[in-house]
Order: structure tokens, then C-alpha cells, then sequence
């Protein structure tokens, strides 16, 4: 099917792309990969926007290592995040989830601040914004705010990105001496989303753990996290059991992807200690 678009506009820079955005009266899209956007167009899930093309806001762009945070530019692409050697240093859960996300062509051309925008609960990089504790900037005309990701993640594909505003960049703290940071999935294939998935952050002796595609939006598990700072992987293992309530789809159901996350704990803590021995 061929999709249906109110117009397109390329954007030349950010204040440019926010006037599009707000002359489109409520029917502008930003576009940015196009990966997410472009196959919900083409099967008409959504008609009639105008997209407002941001691909060349350069100011968007790159990683800055700003001291106690790295700056993530929301049009940084998935492999650009894969093979950044700042990334890599002091945010490796970031480069490790690139390879679990989709194909080759997909990470060259998506953006993480796309997928962070889009919210799709089985998506890899909201869990990874989420277990880091990661800061979204975002700007519209009215000016820039900064949004934690525990309250940026509303519901399924809904976040707290207001209309006519744009996701600018991704402050993520750079991981202390000794942290550990690792993500697990379970997929039918490679390079389909998770059935379930799993990213753990070890920061000076706590724990912070984030599930996707176990509910409509990414999940810190609170229990699971206060179980495991005490030592008790098992302890942690039926806290996370518990405070999940995963759906059933034509994929899954909600008791396998409940089993999944247990499994996925246990897995993601040997790895961890695994690496620290
Ligand atoms: C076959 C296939 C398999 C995939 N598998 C996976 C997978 O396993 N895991 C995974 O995580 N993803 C997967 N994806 C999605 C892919 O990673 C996308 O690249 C990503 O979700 C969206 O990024 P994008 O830059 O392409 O955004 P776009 O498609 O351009 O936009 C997506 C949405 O976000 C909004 N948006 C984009 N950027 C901004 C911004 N800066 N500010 C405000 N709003 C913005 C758009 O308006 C749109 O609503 C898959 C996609 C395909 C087609």
C-alpha cells in the first residue's frame, strides 16, 4: 500500500523544524529514520500528516562526553551508537542492545532519539534509557525542558513529548569505576523484537533493572531491584515474577513471557558476575 501524506518539509534547522511543526495545526510528524514512521504510513495506520523531515539538523547529532554525563543527539543512528568509542566506554549497555535491534539496513538509517520518541514497549533502547536512569532535553517553541526517563515512558507508543515538540538530545550518566551493564532477550529470530527482554545496571552496589515487551511500556521492577542490593537472586527472581503482568499475543503468552523475565534475570546476574570475576 502506498501511504497517504498531507506534505513534507524538510527542516534546516531546529527552529525551522518546530514553526513546521506548529503551522501544521496538529497534523505534523517528525520524520527522522523514517523506519517506524514510513511502515506505519505505508499501511495506513496513520494518514494525512505532514512530515517534518529532521534528518539534517546537524545540532542533533554525535556524542559529547560532558564530564559526569555523556549528550546523546536524539539523530545519533544505531550504528553510529554500536560503534562509538564513547558509548562503548561509558555507556555499554547502549552498544550492546544495538545488536539486538532489527537488521542491519534499520540500524543505519534509525535514530535512537526515534525509537526512544516512538515507545514501543518491545523496544530495546526506552529499557536501556530507563535502567540507566537517562535525562530526555526536549525543545517546542515555548522552550526546552528535561524530562527523567521514569516520567517520560507514559503507556504503549505514548510519551511525555507534548505536541509540536522535539526530542533534541539524551543525557546519560557515564557509568562509575566497577559498574556493570548488560542486556538479555529472548526472540523468536534474530533481529525480530523480544518476546521479552531485560537490561541491568549495577551502580556502586545497586541495582536498577528494566523489562521491555512485558507490558505497555518500558518497567523498572522495584522489588526485583531492592531483592538483588540485599544479594538474593532468587529473592529477586519471584519479586519479578510478581510485578509483572506481561499480555498475551499471537507471539506469546503472558505466563511464557513471565517465565522469560525469571529466566532472563538469572541469565543477565551470572553474566554480570561472570564478567567481574
Ligand atoms: C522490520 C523492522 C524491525 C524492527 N525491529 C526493531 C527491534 O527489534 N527493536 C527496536 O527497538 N526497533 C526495531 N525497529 C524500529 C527501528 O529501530 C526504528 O529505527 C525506530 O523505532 C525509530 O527510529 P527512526 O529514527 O526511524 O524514527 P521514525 O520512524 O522517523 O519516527 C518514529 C516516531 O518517532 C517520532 N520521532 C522521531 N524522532 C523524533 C524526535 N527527535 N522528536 C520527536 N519525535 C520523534 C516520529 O514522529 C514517529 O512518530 C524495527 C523496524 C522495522 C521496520
Amino acid at each position: 500500500m502506498k501511504a497517504a501524506v498531507g506534505g513534507y518539509a524538510r527542516a534546516r534547522d531546529l527552529r525551522h523544524a518546530l514553526e513546521l511543526l506548529s503551522s501544521a495545526d496538529g497534523a505534523g510528524r517528525v520524520l527522522a529514520g523514517g523506519q517506524s514512521l514510513v511502515a506505519a504510513l505505508n499501511m495506513r495506520l496513520t494518514t494525512g500528516d505532514v512530515l517534518v523531515d529532521i534528518a539534517s539538523l546537524d545540532e542533533c547529532r554525535g556524542v559529547v562526553d560532558e564530564g559526569e554525563t555523556l549528550r546523546i543527539g536524539a539523530l545519533t543512528r544505531h550504528a553510529e551508537i554500536g560503534r562509538d568509542p564513547l558509548i562503548r566506554t561509558h555507556a555499554p549497555l547502549l552498544a550492546d542492545a544495538v545488536g539486538h535491534i532489527a537488521h542491519a539496513a534499520i540500524r543505519n538509517r534509525g535514530t535512537i532519539g526515534g525509537a526512544i520518541a516512538h515507545a514501543d514497549p518491545a523496544a530495546e533502547f526506552p529499557a536501556c534509557a530507563l535502567a540507566l536512569g537517562a535525562v530526555m532535553h526536549v525543545e517546542g517553541l515555548g522552550g526546552r525542558r528535561s524530562i527523567p526517563a521514569e516520567a517520560f515512558f507514559r503507556d504503549t507508543f505514548e510519551t511525555a513529548l507534548a505536541d509540536g515538540e522535539i526530542l533534541t538530545e539524551i543525557s546519560v550518566p557515564k557509568a562509575a569505576a566497577g559498574e556493570a551493564q548488560a542486556i538479555e532477550e529472548v526472540a523468536r529470530r534474530s533481529g525480530d523484537y523480544a518476546l521479552a527482554g531485560l537490561c541491568l545496571v549495577r551502580r556502586e552496589g545497586r541495582h536498577r533493572i528494566a523489562l521491555f515487551s512485558v507490558g505497555p511500556k518500558p518497567t523498572l521492577a522495584a522489588g526485583a531491584m531492592a531483592a538483588l542490593d540485599g544479594g538474593d537472586v532468587e529473592a529477586a527472581v519471584a519479586a519479578l515474577t510478581d510485578e509483572i503482568d506481561p499480555p498475551s499475543d499471537t507471539q506469546a503468552s503472558g505466563a511464557y513471557r513471565r517465565h522469560l523475565a525469571g529466566v532472563l534475570l538469572r541469565r543477565v546476574v551470572a553474566r554480570i558476575e561472570g564478567e567481574a570475576r
